[in-house]
């Protein structure tokens, strides 16, 4: 039974035990429970079918590490960056460079040369890996950082040639002589993942083995379990679709599932016939989502509900997913599918509030983000409140965070760093509140929020309501400057192809949900698509931009 106490006037804790943690480096971590699944896949390639079995993972994780530290003669600590999609290849170089010591800086493929040559200056990258189709991309950012870093690429296709100038990864891989495993502190730094940049730029944040490890433990408590256990004649299979280079797909479905002996099957990005194909083909039990794939599946006609067959949890992450939204899910499935929330940040490895199976049934849970996690606690605080004194139940204030998954710090930011540790707990930036149940609902963004003659408006809030307003398929808010209150919310919303959206019934259908402050006196404007990142966050910043170009001619 899920009991809920706090240790202290305002401090929540989920009243789960504290989990245990292993001082151990992630890779051992990962690899060395596996000898009971080493003959079963570890990774597989949903479009090539090109896989590794748990004991390839290991040989071939140890050799590349190797070849990295005595070809390219790296040093304990240097960053190498991982310009990858979802590819079997990804924990292979991931693991092998950590065990041979290195930092891995995770890189977003589908950023420009330039935001590549950006992140690969910051983290001061020795070198590239990344597959022979990015080869002209890495080419172009490394030519923008005016350095010589050299690449190594990997082949996806049979009888793919490697391109003039870069270097092959399987001969990089396999002709290695060994290196010992570099020593190791559990508090090394080991990933360097950027933030989403959805509030500002990207900066690095600095994870150890000890955060990574921390988090999966908390992720492992029996009482968040969702997978059968793999044994000699069982194993589940898990589709990846969310992005390893993204800490919600690095952290939650690569390390997470490997260390349970999963099989993962790679999706390089999100096709909806690859996507569905891979639900038909590996059935699933659990599926982790972003709101953007949770409503493809709700809301596609090509998505049967026979595909949702084995699905018992679905985990949503990175930003919010909608009630309405959640309920047409399950009525598309036809079942009881539990829906589930993680809330996490690049600065906690991400994993810091979850609803767990059990937690659905209980009362006041509905909309919530759930608990924090074992060993975990978080509180509220009021906006400008440097004493950091939590707020009470239904108080609204920012989350402050403290736990094993807190980051090191960010990468060379020593201002950054400061304003954001209070006494030894991280602010996050998200306005929450928590329920006399104690469980905690998420607002907005602190940055995000509109000032309304100095009301509050939260985006998301109007967002859900006009997204379910017939014949809207999106809808992203955004605050405008007005003379007389300040700022306006003015939505942008996408309509169903050949619809008309009666403007005038829209504003009412909001008009009588929300308070007079919050209606949309900035205005609707119809648009093709909303710019969102990698993970469905909205790039209101885009909008914003979009609006002054509007505004200015
Ligand atoms: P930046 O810090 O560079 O502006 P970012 O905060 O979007 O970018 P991430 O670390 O990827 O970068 O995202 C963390 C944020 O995502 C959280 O602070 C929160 O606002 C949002 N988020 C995460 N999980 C959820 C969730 N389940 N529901 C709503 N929002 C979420
Ligand atoms: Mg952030």
């Amino acid at each position: 039974v899920v009991r809920k106490t706090t240790n202290a006037p305002g401090i929540i804790t989920s009243g789960l035990q504290d989990v245990e943690i292993p001082t151990i480096p992630l890779d051992e971590f990962v690899l060395d429970k596996s000898g009971i699944w080493d003959a079963r896949v570890a990774v597989e390639c949903v479009v090539t079918g090109r896989n590794y079995t748990y004991s390839q993972l290991r040989t071939k994780s140890k050799n590349f590490g190797s070849s990295l530290r005595k070809k390219l003669k790296l040093q304990k600590n240097d960053v190498i960056a991982m310009l990858l999609p979802n590819v079997p290849e990804f924990p292979i170089v991931a693991l092998g460079a950590i065990r041979a010591g290195l930092i891995c800086t995770t890189i977003n493929p589908l950023y420009t040369p330039e935001e590549i040559a950006r992140q690969l200056t910051d983290s001061s990258a020795k070198v590239i890996i990344t597959l022979n189709d990015f080869w002209p991309l890495a080419r172009a950012a490394v030519q923008s950082t005016k350095t010589d870093i050299p690449v190594l690429t990997v082949d996806t296709k049979q009888g793919q040639s490697t391109p003039a100038g870069a270097i092959n990864f399987s001969e990089f891989t396999d002709n290695a002589v060994d290196f010992p495993r570099a020593a190791t502190s559990s508090e090394d730094v080991i990933f360097l993942p950027y933030s989403s940049g959805t509030t500002g730029l990207p900066k690095g944040v600095q994870l150890t083995h000890s955060n990574i490890v921390s988090n999966i433990c908390q992720l492992h408590h029996p009482e968040l379990n969702l997978f059968r256990e793999t044994t000699a004649d069982y194993q589940e299979v898990c589709p990846a679709v969310l992005p390893m280079f993204h800490i919600y797909g690095l952290t939650v479905l690569c390390w997470n599932l490997l260390s349970l002996g999963i099989k993962i099957t790679t999706l390089p990005k999100f096709e909806p016939e690859m996507y569905i194909k891979s639900l038909r083909k590996y059935k699933p039990s659990t599926l982790y989502v972003v709101p953007p794939i949770a409503i493809f599946l709700a809301k596609h006609p090509a998505v049967k509900p026979e595909d949702l067959d084995s699905v018992e949890y679905l985990i949503n992450g990175a930003a919010p997913l909608g009630k309405l939204d959640e309920e047409e899910l399950i009525k598309k499935a036809n079942r009881d599918i539990a829906v589930l929330q993680g809330y996490g940040l690049t600065e906690t490895s991400p994993a810091v509030l979850t609803i767990w199976p059990n937690m659905k049934k209980m009362p006041g849970i509905e909309g919530a983000l759930g608990l924090p996690l074992a060993n975990t606690q978080v509180k509220l605080v009021a906006i400008d409140d440097p004493t950091g004194t939590p707020l009470g139940p239904n108080q609204t204030g920012e989350l402050l965070v403290k736990g094993p998954q807190v980051m090191k710090g960010y990468l060379n930011r020593p201002k950054e760093n400061e304003e954001t540790f209070l006494d030894g707990w991280l602010r996050t930036g998200d306005m929450m509140y928590y329920n006399d149940e104690g469980f905690l609902f998420i607002t907005d963004r602190l940055k995000e929020l509109i000032k309304v003659k100095g009301f509050q408006v939260a985006p998301a809030e109007l967002e859900e309501i006009v997204r379910n307003f017939p014949d809207v398929t999106d809808a992203a808010v955004i605050g405008v400057p007005d003379p007389k209150v300040g700022e306006v919310p003015r939505v942008y919303i996408v309509t169903r192809p050949g619809a008309k959206i009666d403007f005038d019934k829209l504003n009412e259908h909001v008009n009588s949900k929300v308070a007079n402050y919050k209606q949309l006196k900035g205005g609707i404007c119809v648009i093709d698509s909303i710019p969102k990142n990698a993970t469905g966050k909205i790039l209101r910043r885009e909008l914003k931009m979009i609006y002054e170009k509007e505004n200015s001619s």
